[in-house]
């Protein structure tokens, strides 16, 4: 009786009811999003030496009825949770495909290439290469523009099945991007098996570049090992001038950073 009282006290303290409530009215609604068409993708630029756009990261907004436009970070983890993640990927990768396969067709556009966000539980699922095959054959977008983002801790969580499915993509033309990077554990051993094709310098080195000595020593190592690996490098979080002047001087190029544009509507990217 003692033991049920307990577990009765803890089901019902308020606080903690009222966050089961509100997790699982957020789930109801994402599900309704889903269903109802409310996710929308922003793109980001990214920018060369030169300052020319030669792609854009897709990320995904939801614009809520009454919430009005929510922040991935406020639903991707409770996507990721409940198994959400997986249609809400398909819808990502789909839509992401069909404005690839646009740009393909523009004149000025055919080489901007795309960087789309995928999280642990989609590349887990064993037919993941096939959905990603699918989206660009039924889109026609070129699979060499396409640009996959995947983080150090997802790919730790089963290296073998993770090399076996991007060296199939790979196969196909389709890039790799290792996102916040510098911010896990990768050795350099096992960097080299991974078929990258970039690694993504986390914003938090980029922000703490022009006042901390230990942030530039840290780009500089990531542009080396970049160089020796064959991999393309580029910086996320640029925001000033002075960052993207450091980042050029340490041998980083490529650049995103709301400097050259936030993200927004494709539309917006173009102008
Ligand atoms: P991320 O992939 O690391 O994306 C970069 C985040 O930094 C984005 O936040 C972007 O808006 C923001 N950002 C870009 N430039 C700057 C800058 O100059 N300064 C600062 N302070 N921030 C900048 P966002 O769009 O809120 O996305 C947050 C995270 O949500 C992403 O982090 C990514 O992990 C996840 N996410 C977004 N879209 C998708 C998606 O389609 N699928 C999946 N699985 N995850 C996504
Ligand atoms: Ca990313
Ligand atoms: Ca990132
Ligand atoms: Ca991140």
């Amino acid at each position: 009786a003692k033991e049920s009282g307990r577990n009765t006290v803890r089901f019902f303290d308020p606080e903690m009811h009222a966050a089961v409530v509100q997790r699982v009215a957020l789930e109801q609604d994402l599900r309704t999003a889903l269903q109802e068409g409310q996710l929308r993708l922003f793109y980001q630029p990214q920018v060369d030496a030169q300052g020319r756009i030669v792609g854009a990261e897709a990320l995904v907004r939801w614009s809520h009825p009454r919430r009005g436009l929510v922040s991935p970070s406020a639903f991707i983890p409770l996507a990721e949770d409940t198994g959400l993640i997986l249609p809400l990927g398909q819808w990502v990768l789909q839509t992401a495909c069909t404005q690839l396969a646009r740009w393909a067709t523009e004149p000025g556009r055919e080489q901007l290439t795309l960087a789309v966000n995928i999280s642990g539980r989609q590349l887990r699922q064993t037919d993941f290469v096939a959905q990603v095959l699918q989206a660009l054959q039924q889109t026609g977008a070129p699979a060499h523009r396409l640009k996959l983002e995947l983080t150090e801790s997802l790919l730790l969580d089963d290296p073998e099945d993770a090399i076996t499915k991007m060296s199939a993509l790979k196969a196909h033309g389709v890039g790799f991007s290792l996102d916040d990077f510098g911010t896990g554990y990768s050795s350099l051993a096992y960097l080299r098996q991974l078929p990258l094709s970039q690694l993504k310098i986390d914003q938090s080195f980029v922000h703490n570049l022009v006042t901390d000595p230990r942030a530039t020593a840290i780009v500089r190592t990531i542009v080396t090992l970049a160089d020796s690996l064959g991999l393309n490098v580029i910086a996320e979080g640029v925001e000033t001038q002075e960052q993207r002047e450091h980042l050029a001087r340490n041998g980083c190029h490529t650049c995103q950073g709301y400097l050259y544009g936030r993200p927004g509507p494709v539309e917006e990217l173009m102008r």
